[in-house]
């Protein structure tokens, strides 16, 4: 399965999985379609699937579209999102498996940006990485914003991500992530990887290289949001409980 990362808007990422042997295609969150379109054109290949995360029209507003140029694709999506993603035929929930280029994806429940999300979870396979694609769950140094959700379910949606093998490439979607280490840096500032990965990623970012994916190793060891049990982190916030720490931290962040 080849991974094609597509920018769009101002901060998205649209990733297009590809599977060379059948020329098959499928889309995770297509915020717009034309430029999806063009890509699976380049490659000769058919849509067959759209994998949504959320009903979030910056995920969702290429579906109308891309079923009308491909309409023997099936569009995916959270059992609790029915109604809100534009087409939608599956409703997924969590345990359910999706395939995809001779693989399985796992689905997660992940409430707390949305109060329906899902990620999609490809375990590692002959050789090839696990994938994670997680929408506004998890971000590269950062989370999503809690819209429908409380800090106690994102604590747990984010748990549930944390605890993918560290190889797991994390698969975003936006391009948040120099913001993200900036905070970072304020809730955690003696921690020199997380001050390593600053510097790297505002270099690539200086050229405008994209800093996705990344992976739950590195997650675990610079990314606040993960790291609610870390004595560093919780002595800085003055709490103890996660619920009470990624909170603290989720409010910090949206003022930052
Ligand atoms: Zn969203
Ligand atoms: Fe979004």
């Amino acid at each position: 399965m080849d991974i094609l990362t597509i920018p769009v808007l101002s901060d998205n990422y649209v990733f297009l999985l590809y599977d060379s042997h059948k020329k098959q295609a499928a889309v995770v969150d297509p915020a717009v379609a034309t430029p999806v379109i063009r890509e699976i054109e380049k490659l000769g290949a058919e849509l067959i699937a759209i994998f949504n995360t959320h009903h979030h029209w910056d995920h969702v507003g290429g579906n109308h579209e891309l079923l009308a140029r491909f309409p023997q694709a099936t569009v995916y999506g959270g059992k609790e999102d029915k109604g809100r993603i534009p087409h939608q035929q599956v409703f997924l929930q969590e345990g359910d498996t999706v395939e995809f280029a001779g693989r399985q994806a796992y689905i997660y429940h992940v409430p707390g940006h949305t109060k329906g999300h899902i990620a999609y979870y490809f375990p590692p396979s002959q050789g090839e990485e696990g994938e994670l694609f997680c929408g506004d769950t998890l971000f590269a140094g950062g989370c999503g914003r809690l819209f429908e959700g409380t800090p106690a379910q994102m604590v747990q949606s984010l748990n549930k991500l944390r605890n993918l093998p560290d190889s797991t490439r994390v698969w975003c979607a936006h391009e948040y992530t120099l913001k993200n280490l900036q905070f970072a840096l304020t809730v955690d500032q003696d921690n020199e990887i997380l001050r390593q990965r600053y510097q790297q990623v505002a270099e690539d970012r200086r050229k405008n290289l994209p800093t996705i994916p990344s992976t739950i190793g590195l997650e675990k060891l610079t990314n606040p949001f993960l790291r609610w049990d870390n004595p560093s982190i919780k002595s800085t916030i003055g709490l103890e409980e996660p619920e009470r720490v990624f909170a603290r931290l989720r409010g910090m962040k949206d003022n930052f």
